[in-house]
């Protein structure tokens, strides 16, 4: 498959070029070779944008369809995205790097949003509240209006959807800014909603950068809410240029740095294999990426030794090769991520597997790197205090449960973590004393989108997933009836 040369902005129900026609390049992470380019949004895109979304907010299109028509779309739309599955994941493969296999889990999960989210819209109830027998006293959950949501480039479909959906079942309007690592597949989503009939407006998509359409539309005056997903320093950006209009930035979900707790009755097996999986899936760059280990000391060796055989026996390959792991996202993060391996070299971490640029024979272009792990981790030191968002593990050692929750609890992240252990009363309390707002037991994939997912501490705040999400990108209005 070849990707189409040009993407334009999906603006009021077409397709547009940026007003000053400029693109820029899209590049394939696994042969570090442009696959296309996307139209560069800037500030009177971003405007326009924006305008086509407050229009459509007010519409008679969309205002006067029943939320049960509204579900219904986003339905249609479920099922579109279904349909043109393989090209999707293609095309999301392609700008991401990630394996095939991984491409189409996150295209059925950008799927299962849209149909959870449209089976949510004619269910979302206000309610009455007891004052006296002279008052009908009610609530109503309404639409914000127009929500802007700036995405990574780590999971595209699935963070436009989990966010974008929510947010048409209870009515509001979007424009969504895509990473520019990583915006034809969004592109493509938009284009999908047009055809399956949603009015001109409702779904909007721009392409661009961070520095010019992100910050253009987080400093918007005409958006009701925000969400962002990405690092903690843009978040802050994010939210200084929100707070000049008193905008909501809704949810903002900024990373982590996620234990894996493993105790000593823990299933080894598993136990290893989940550490060993997390830094491999998606090259380690996702927010809950179980990044720091921390094992109960009986356990270190055999875990230790288990994780390394585990990673000695992947396949690294381009998005098409079938591989367990495929390359980072850019150059600017492989750079990062090595400075990282450097870095705990020098803190005194013992590299225990890989720790190398990938560059031989096929490679030699793409962003390959092998999947790396450090033994001997202490709390303190900066590999295991901040986020690489890369494929490398730090193993941590501890020797009660007090201790674990300890070291665990010390980040300034607080998003996700996991524990094994055959002894569920410990599992409980330990999951009950987590500064997070995730904990999987035993593991067995940990994340649904019918739950809550978010931050807790410098990770964010916000939850997407879940009934949370209606809640979150509706706002309340209290009525009084003097009966
Ligand atoms: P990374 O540094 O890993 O690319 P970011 O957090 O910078 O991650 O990017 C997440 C999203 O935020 C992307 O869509 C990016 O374009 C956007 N972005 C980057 N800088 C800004 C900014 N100053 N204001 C708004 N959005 C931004």
């Amino acid at each position: 498959m070849k990707p189409m040369d040009k993407y334009k902005l999906w603006i009021d129900g077409m397709e547009v070029e940026a007003e000053d026609g400029a693109y820029f390049s899209v590049i394939d992470p696994g042969s570090g070779e442009e696959i296309a380019s996307a139209a560069r949004a800037k500030s009177a895109d971003v405007d326009r944008a924006i305008a086509a979304a407050e229009r459509a907010f007010h519409s008679k299109a969309w205002q006067e369809l029943k939320p049960f028509e509204r579900g219904r779309l986003m339905l249609k739309l479920a099922n579109r995205i279904d349909v043109e599955k393989d090209r999707l994941a293609k095309l999301l493969s392609m700008e991401n790097g990630k394996p095939l296999r991984q491409s189409f889990d996150e295209v059925e999960t950008t799927v299962r949003n849209f149909e959870y989210y449209g089976g949510w819209a004619d269910k979302v109830h206000g309610r009455v509240v007891p004052i006296s027998n002279d008052v009908l006293d009610y609530i109503r959950l309404e639409p914000l209006g127009v929500v802007g949501h700036i995405i990574p480039w780590n999971y595209p479909l699935d963070i436009f959807a989990r966010g974008v959906a929510p947010c048409l079942a209870i009515g509001n309007t979007v424009v969504a800014k895509p990473a520019e690592d990583t915006p034809l597949s969004t592109i493509e989503i938009a284009k999908l909603s047009g055809e399956v009939g949603f009015p001109a407006g409702v779904i909007n998509v721009i392409s661009g950068y961070g520095k010019e359409a992100g910050v253009a539309l987080a400093g918007h005056s005409q958006i009701q809410g925000l969400a962002f997903c990405g690092s903690i320093v843009t978040g802050k950006e994010v939210l200084r240029a929100a707070v000049e209009n008193i905008t909501p930035v809704v949810s903002l979900e900024l990373g982590g740095k996620s234990p894996l707790i493993i105790f000593e009755d823990a299933d080894l097996e598993e136990a290893a294999s989940s550490g060993a999986h997390s830094i491999l899936y998606n090259t380690g760059q996702s927010c809950g990426c179980l990044s720091r280990v921390l094992v109960q000391k009986k356990l270190v060796k055999p875990i230790t030794r288990r994780i390394k055989e585990i990673l000695a026996s992947v396949r690294v390959g381009k998005w098409d090769e079938d591989a367990d792991i495929g390359p980072l996202v850019s150059q600017g993060q492989l750079d990062r991520v090595m400075s990282y391996v450097r870095l705990g070299k020098s803190e005194g971490a013992e590299l225990i597997h890989g720790g190398h640029r990938i560059e031989t024979g096929a490679f030699a272009k793409g962003y390959f790197m092998e999947p790396t792990v450090f033994a001997g981790v202490q709390p303190g030191m900066r590999i295991v205090d901040e986020e690489i968002f890369g494929p490398v593990l730090g193993i941590m050692t501890f020797e009660t449960e007090e201790e674990a929750i300890r070291i665990a609890n010390g980040s300034k992240y607080g998003l996700s973590a996991e524990i094994w252990t055959s002894n569920l009363s410990q599992a409980h309390r330990v999951a009950a004393q987590l500064d997070v707002s995730h904990v999987t037991i035993n593991g067995g994939g940990g994340f649904g989108i019918e739950a809550p997912f978010g931050g807790v501490k410098q990770s964010g705040y916000g939850r997407e997933g879940g009934w949370e999400s209606i809640l979150q990108y509706s706002r309340v209005k209290n009525i009084w009836v003097n009966l």
